[in-house]
């Protein structure tokens, strides 16, 4: 029998897919210095980002098929070594993807209404200013008919991209990568509608759109919207960035919401986490969360199901 170990825990609905394969799947946690003698028993062993497997341990495995990551980052994994020992290295680089789009469309829905704030007003003046925080929150925009860039027009650009163009926004994606891409847009069964959706300039998508939203990896150097990029986009513009803390740029973000050059901009991705630069957390023009953007109960469902289903065409090919 296939025996799975799943150190840092598998949702539920996963391991119930690999039970009904027949497999035995363990979740009590074996501590990182104990592996080296429990896990040679395992055929599978399924980690997030806690527990590590180093060549050394991977050495003492000979039974090892799979090493499965539940969620993107592998550094925690020596791949490289363990796919030359012909194990397989799987990970769930889609499993949030909606999630991540759908937190940057909060932010873009909040923002267009000035939710943010008067979220944050409402408690202590509702009762006394009404009127006046009615008026200092009149003046919001429907997203139907402006301009959603979309900087990164992979997995979350586009599942971005689709929910901009469910609520009738033009859409500009920049991709180096991609010429375009077709969208399907899930209606509700049986209705898809597809849709092909092809990219754009980097300079053509600054100047033109009044959201832009950024989802590209980051190096961490660089910002790749900073002081010049943000020069060339529309007045009043509203900037999101729910990818990686930096890509835009964080000083000339600050610098571009009190000029009023950026009308207003969401972040839950910072420079410094889990210590962001308090100059954000106390802008009033920004909305904030907390790198929250792939914390739902669907993508760890995602994550489990996707992981146990490359588990189990592994065993079903490898039989
Ligand atoms: P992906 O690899 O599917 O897509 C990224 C795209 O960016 C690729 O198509 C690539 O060609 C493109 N790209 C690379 N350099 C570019 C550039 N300079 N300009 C324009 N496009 C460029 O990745 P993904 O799964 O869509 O993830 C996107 C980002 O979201 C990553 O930074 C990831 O770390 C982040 N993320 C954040 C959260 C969160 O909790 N907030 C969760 C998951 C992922």
């Amino acid at each position: 029998m296939v025996k799975i170990l799943a150190n840092d825990g598998i949702h539920p609905q996963g391991k119930a897919m690999l039970e009904a394969a027949g497999y035995q799947v363990d979740t009590d946690k074996i501590e990182q210095d104990h592996l080296t003698t429990e896990l040679p028993a395992y055929d599978v062993v399924i980690v997030r980002s806690a527990t590590k497997i180093r060549q050394d341990l991977i050495d003492l495995c000979p039974n090892l098929k799979v090493i499965a990551r539940g969620g993107v980052g592998l550094d925690n994994i020596d791949v490289d070594y363990a796919r030359s020992k012909g194990i397989l290295v799987a990970n769930t680089p889609a499993a949030s993807s909606r999630s991540v789009a759908e937190l940057a469309f909060g932010h873009i829905l909040s923002l267009s209404r000035f939710l943010h704030q008067s979220n944050r007003a409402m408690p202590m003046e509702g009762g006394t200013s009404f009127k006046g925080l009615k008026k200092a929150y009149a003046g919001g925009q429907e997203l139907r008919g402006r301009t959603l860039g979309v900087l990164g027009f992979g997995r979350i650009g586009q599942e971005t991209a689709k929910i901009g163009l469910g609520l009738g926004m033009n859409v500009l994606p920049v991709d180096p990568y991609i010429e375009n891409a077709t969208l399907v847009l899930d209606l509700g069964v049986p209705d898809k509608v597809e849709t092909n959706v092809k990219t754009v300039p980097l300079a053509e998508m600054l100047t033109n759109s009044d959201v832009i939203s950024v989802h590209v990896p980051f190096s961490g150097d660089k910002p790749l919207l900073g002081e010049d990029e943000i020069a060339q986009m529309k007045d009043g513009v509203i900037l999101v960035n729910t990818a990686r803390g930096g890509i835009i740029g964080e000083d000339a973000l600050l610098s571009a919401l009190e000029s009023g050059k950026v009308r207003a901009a969401a972040l839950d991705v910072f420079v410094g986490e889990p210590n962001p630069n308090e100059a954000l957390l106390k802008n009033p023009r920004i909305s904030l969360s907390p790198h929250i953007g792939a914390a739902t109960s669907e993508a760890q469902a995602n994550i489990g199901t996707e992981l146990a289903t490359q588990i189990i065409d592994y065993f079903k090919s490898n039989s």
